[in-house]
């Protein structure tokens, strides 16, 4: 069970990466969220999402297409390592667990 501000932070954090410039499906989503009254915090970045954001962010992704069928969410950082993000580094911890 995913906490409102998981869910709020994965779609903005996933509409940030993803949008295809304004008036596209993803850039809507900025107008949903700031009517929720949605601010993301400073700190929240790709990088620093929780285990249960990265958790909603990776589902919305594949499902959309956004990202690859076979992206595997690493169980400990979330991250599948063998994908080449574009716009983050990825976590690095020597228990990968693949
Ligand atoms: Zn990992």
């Amino acid at each position: 069970m995913f906490i409102r501000m998981n869910i709020l932070d994965a779609y903005y954090m996933f509409a940030s990466h993803f949008h295809g410039g304004q008036g596209s499906k993803e850039y809507l989503i900025f107008g949903r969220l700031d009517k929720l009254g949605y601010k993301p915090s400073p700190l929240l970045s790709f990088e620093n999402m929780s285990l249960d954001v990265r958790e909603i962010y990776n589902n919305l992704a594949i499902k959309t297409g956004l990202l690859p069928d076979d992206y595997e969410p690493c169980a400990t950082c979330g991250f599948d390592h063998d994908y080449e993000y574009e716009h983050a580094q990825k976590v690095d911890h020597p228990d990968y667990d693949d």
